[in-house]
């Protein structure tokens, strides 16, 4: 009774401060900065803490840090991370459940790209292939930011193709990321580039493309350690795995052949596009006056070099080491540009990505860790068998459904196949994976992920409505390493927030990617919608 009259006590007067910190003015930030760094595992920046002395640095300590931050759906691909991100909520909700999904079209299922859109061009190019949010199916933050209040303003830039158009719904957003070496945008969104970009794009671009720079290790020498070793016989192209990476000895003969295009491909596979995007994110701040009215702005931007190399090299590469190394640099001169222009109270930021990224299997098994990695006929004859157990079925049959998956089953890399009907019963939860393929599935859109065939790129077991589970530590061979399984390594991701309101400090409870925007809006005072699977995870007074 003593003890149930002291924990009533206590809350009664957590209420009171709680009502008496209400009463108070709260200075809401003008900007909301969403930074994501795709494809960045947990655990790397504190790996390589010591190298670090600027953007790295900063957010490191004087930000608000989560340690368990985990993505909290199955199939953990770029697509589906970013828009989950972006809305607050699983990709169950929000749609994008994979890059490309089973939709039911005509009582059949067939094979869908997430963001394909033959209404639309890439705004400039009228024959190039239209893409669009269409099938984005919930609002996110950069919407909620822009129907608060029409004054405020949304800018989402991405190094990565479509990258940032994940991040933006609405029509007449500014929404752009680099292809083929320009910054370009949808004709969903808009029907001519305002001049700031047409700037950047035609005086400050070619001018950073022109003279390509040979990718040199900018770590320092006594850090070098802390990453694997330079060369590994696994990387890359296996002949190009060590530094200086140069566009001469790795684009040698389009160089000859198509200058332009070599140093446009050099562009996206190095550093420089990542710096060259938060570069154009400045441009646009000071372009659009983000930040600097009296109302709410939303910016997010999207780096994706750690990604695209970790899919090369690995994410324990020396190259992955570099990246970062340079990162640190010019997200400490965004920082301190954001200071200037609009004020260090002014915006509050938060540090996150999309997914996390296994170890290479070969470098798992180098150290007597068990890692498989699934070759093309293996995954080939593992499709025809399957398919031979249900011939001359309908697709959507369920004779034929369990046929597949109790062939699948047999596979000794398959550790389980969800069937449709316990994807569909969300009070199922045996399986402590379960739930989080739930929240990768919707009755209406199937993924694909993580296992299909590298021959026609389909899957029999989507096409039943179903969804399969590896081992841990099996791959598919479609890169030297690819994320996109259900598992802690491509799951933790990083989590920080910095800025405004935000006191330094260090988090140690289970935090959820679904919970970044919402925790943006909440901090900026921007409503956030209801239904909203994520919630706010900042203590007003933390
Ligand atoms: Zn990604």
């Amino acid at each position: 009774m003593i003890k149930k009259f002291i924990i009533l006590s206590i809350s009664i007067s957590l209420v009171i401060l709680n009502l008496s910190g209400c009463s108070q003015k709260v200075k809401r930030p003008k900007l909301i900065v969403q930074l994501s760094i795709d494809g960045l595992k947990a655990g790397l920046l504190e790996r390589y803490d010591k190298v670090f002395k600027y953007g790295f640095r900063k957010l490191l300590d004087e930000g608000l840090k989560f340690t368990n931050a985990n993505v909290d759906h199955a199939v953990t691909v770029s697509q589906a991370g970013h828009v989950t991100i972006a809305t607050g909520d699983h990709p169950a909700k929000h749609g994008i459940v994979d890059a490309a999904f089973y939709s039911t079209i005509n009582n059949e299922r067939v094979l869908v790209d997430c963001v394909q859109d033959s209404t639309e061009h890439i705004l400039g190019y009228p024959k190039s292939k239209g893409v669009s949010p269409r099938q984005i199916l919930a609002s996110s933050i950069a919407g909620w930011v822009t129907d608060n209040d029409s004054k405020s303003k949304s800018l989402a830039v991405g190094t990565g193709y479509i990258s940032s158009l994940l991040y933006s719904y609405k029509k007449n957003s500014d929404v752009y990321w680099n292809m083929g070496g320009k910054y370009l945008t949808s004709t969903y969104y808009k029907n001519k580039y305002p001049l700031w970009v047409q700037d950047f794009n035609d005086n400050i671009l070619p001018k950073i493309k022109e003279n390509p720079e040979v990718w040199a290790n900018t770590v320092p020498e006594k850090y070098r350690g802390l990453s694997r070793p330079d060369t590994a016989f696994y990387e890359g192209d296996k002949i190009h795995t060590t530094f200086p990476h140069s566009i001469n000895d790795e684009l040698g003969d389009l160089l000859k052949k198509s200058p332009e295009r070599a140093k446009s491909i050099w562009f996206g596979w190095t550093p420089t596009s990542d710096i060259t995007t938060l570069k154009f994110a400045e441009t646009g701040i000071d372009s659009m006056k983000l930040g600097q009215r009296n109302t709410t702005d939303y910016l997010a931007i999207i780096l994706s070099q750690v990604d695209g190399n970790s899919h090369y090299y690995g994410p324990m590469s020396m190259e992955v080491f570099d990246i970062l190394v340079r990162l640190d640099k010019a997200i400490g001169e965004f920082i301190n540009y954001l200071d200037e222009k609009v004020g260090r109270d002014n915006y509050v930021l938060a540090l996150t990505a999309d997914h996390g990224f296994p170890e290479v299997v070969e470098y798992k098994q180098q150290q007597n860790k068990f890692a498989r990695r699934l070759k093309k006929d293996e995954i080939e004859n593992f499709f025809n068998t399957i398919e031979k157990s249900a011939k001359g079925l309908s697709d959507l049959s369920e004779e034929r459904n369990n046929l597949i998956i109790k062939a699948a089953k047999k596979f000794d890399f398959i550790a389980d196949v969800y069937s449709y009907s316990e994807l569909s019963d969300k009070n199922n939860s045996t399986d402590k994976y379960l739930s989080l393929y739930q929240n990768s599935f919707r009755k209406d859109r199937v993924p694909r992920l993580p296992l299909f065939s590298l021959e026609n790129f389909g899957t029999p077991i989507g096409k039943a409505g179903a969804m399969v589970r590896m081992e841990e530590g099996v791959m598919i061979n479609v890169d030297v390493d690819t994320h996109g399984s259900v598992y802690d390594y491509d799951r933790k991701i990083p989590l920080i927030f910095y800025g405004s309101s935000i006191k330094p400090g260090i988090n140690k409870n289970e935090a959820h990617i679904i919970d970044v925007s919402p925790t943006l809006a909440h901090i900026a005072g921007v409503p956030v919608p209801g239904d909203t699977d994520g919630k706010n995870i900042v203590d007003d007074n933390n």
